[in-house]
């Protein structure tokens, strides 16, 4: 049924998949009554009623939402210290490279996770003459230079320090339940000398952004290549031009 409801996409990503489910469960109830036993004039109660059900909903979000932001701030400041980040062997050379790139991914996107511009600019790397010998990877990706570089500091948190508490989590095969939180706490304690600004809680703010859709991101390829090694997008691709051609 909500793969009917997608249009076009008849397979829908989780998101997707939940703002359709709720559309359905309140359209199917509250649409005019056109077939069947009911005069379309007969005064029905619904058993749903549209804007208490939205706006309970979106209180109870909200409040969960403000919960988790909180308990996100607390942990890592809890992890933070100001000593100079440490490098160890948490990541061989083309680990880095592509850890590199991806916390550059993580920089282009933190426009949105703050608004402060001398926290933006802590994290990003200026300097593009001079890049580390980990940056070889995005220079080679950079074909229009349009990239952005990590700041030193923000990549060896990213290197050192998160990336070996994910890739432990993965190993133990521990991916259920609130897993970003889950890493958060278990990520050992680490530097925060150079990264934002010295604004307030700025710095704490920005990281409880920046560590957090670090994760994200990197379960979202890990999840991918799973589904690669498995042959799941094959055997996807191939059911559905079946379907598609046995329809006919
Ligand atoms: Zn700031």
């Amino acid at each position: 049924m909500v793969r009917g409801a997608g249009g076009h996409e008849d397979h829908p990503t989780v998101s997707n998949f939940i703002q359709l489910y709720r559309i359905l469960s309140l359209y199917t109830p509250v649409k005019k009554i056109t077939k069947g036993n009911v005069a379309s004039d007969e005064n029905e109660t619904l058993l749903v009623s549209f804007q208490d059900s939205l706006k309970t909903h979106a209180k109870e979000v909200g409040k969960r939402k403000l919960e988790w932001k909180d308990e996100i701030h607390n942990i890592i400041k809890g992890k933070a210290s100001e000593a100079v980040q440490a490098s160890s062997e948490g990541c061989s050379s083309l680990d880095a490279n592509i850890v590199y790139h991806l916390s550059g991914y993580v920089v282009f996107k933190s426009k949105n996770f703050s608004s402060c511009q001398n926290c933006l600019t802590s994290i990003e790397t200026s300097n593009l003459k001079n890049l580390p010998a980990v940056a070889d990877l995005s220079k080679i990706m950079d074909y229009g230079c349009v990239l952005k570089y990590p700041s030193l500091p923000l990549f060896k948190l990213i290197c050192f320090v998160v990336e070996p508490a994910l890739v432990k989590m993965i190993e133990k095969k521990s991916m259920y339940g609130d897993m970003v939180k889950n890493i958060l706490t278990s990520l050992d304690s680490f530097s925060v000398k150079d990264i934002g600004c010295e604004l307030d809680d700025h710095k704490f703010e920005l990281l409880s952004k920046v560590i957090p859709f670090y994760i994200v991101t990197r379960l979202y390829f890990y999840v991918r290549s799973v589904r690669n090694d498995l042959g799941h997008g094959k055997a996807t691709k191939k059911n559905r031009k079946l379907a598609k051609l046995q329809a006919r």
